[in-house]
């Protein structure tokens, strides 16, 4: 058995770093990264990700939870999975980050200024990590999901982001996301740094950043909160297609419309630290400003997503939102291959 938080915690390598069940196979290939093989045919491939910000953690209990039910299991594990805990430094430490925010990492050029701080080299390390882990199965349909608490408040308390990609959605993927209980789903307009935009645009996989609450610490979550993603990512694990007909309830969906760059020292937000997310502001609220920069809400109105002056220059410091509907997610039957 498998005791991911505890030897993701540990300061040294787990003494057993490979191990056979009934249904699979798993090595730990490296900090908080295990991969396992099913011994049946696999009918994709899955990486699961949690913990890139140290206190969030949630979805690495969640996770936890899942290798359980995996050594437990009474069905078959019928992917090819990799489950990594991102970011385990900033985990033993109880903060989001130690240096810089790894979730803004990914995808940078190779003469990046980021290349020195210590979270670089670990998103370095997931990159590849996860690129070898895809291409070793070249033929199957790839996902990713990476797993997060938010740091506010929440008027919808579980979303997902999906990443911008130049052609449709998946199909089963996005119906698959309807399944997993959440309040909101957000398209971005625009290519992104964070771990599942990488995934998205690199190697193509259908990837999702999942926003599951509010991050507490160790021991603080109520896992019961989680149970319809934890039964999505089940039926994923095992090739079980998504229950239909779709849910009662879709999730309101929403498009970045404006991305609230902190462009210099100056920048200032314009809203207060208890503002919820996903609050609503009318057209013509200056929700942001940075020197002659004004960031302004648009007609009729927009809502704002993380919002937080606290973040490096250059970095994202807020999103501005309209909404959308269901119909509006471009979706296709095909599956994205590139
Ligand atoms: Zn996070």
């Amino acid at each position: 058995m498998l005791h991911l938080i505890e030897q993701t915690l540990a300061s040294e390598p787990p003494q057993r770093t490979a191990g056979y069940h009934a249904y699979f196979h798993w090595r730990w290939l490296g900090a908080g990264i295990i991969e396992f093989m099913p011994r049946k045919l696999a009918t994709s491939q899955v990486v699961l990700s949690a913990g890139i910000h140290g206190n969030e953690t949630a979805p690495v209990e969640l996770l936890d939870a899942l290798v359980h039910d995996l050594f437990q299991a009474t069905e078959p594990l019928s992917v090819r999975l990799l489950l990594i805990v991102g970011n385990p430094a900033a985990l033993r430490a109880g903060i989001r980050y130690e240096h810089t925010d790894l979730n803004r990492l990914f995808a940078l050029p190779a003469k990046t200024p980021y290349r020195k701080v210590p979270e670089y080299a670990r998103a370095q390390e997931l990159e590849s990590r996860v690129q070898t882990f895809f291409e070793q199965a070249p033929q199957l349909p790839r996902y990713h999901l990476d797993l997060h608490t938010a740091i506010r408040g929440s008027r919808h308390v579980r979303f997902g982001l999906l990443p911008w990609q130049s052609g449709p959605y998946d199909a089963g993927f996005v119906e698959r996301l309807a399944h997993a209980g959440l309040d909101a789903l957000v398209l971005h307009d625009q290519p992104g740094h964070t771990f599942s935009a990488w995934s998205n645009q690199q190697c193509h996989a259908c990837s999702c950043t999942l926003e599951l609450g509010k991050a507490l610490p160790f021991g603080k979550n109520d896992l019961r909160e989680f149970s319809a993603i934890r039964q999505m990512m089940t039926s994923l694990l095992t090739g079980r297609t998504p229950l239909s007909p779709p849910p009662e309830h879709l999730p309101s969906c929403y498009r970045v419309t404006q991305a609230l760059t902190k462009l210099s020292g100056k920048f200032q937000l314009h809203l207060s630290d208890s503002v919820l997310n996903f609050t609503a502001f009318p057209a013509g609220t200056l929700v942001a400003e940075d020197g002659d920069t004004r960031y302004e809400v648009v007609s009729p109105e927009e809502f704002i997503l993380f919002p937080n002056p606290r973040v490096a220059v250059g970095q994202r410091a807020g999103l501005l939102l309209q909404p959308v509907t269901w119909a509006d997610i471009p979706r296709s039957d095909m599956i994205q291959t590139g």
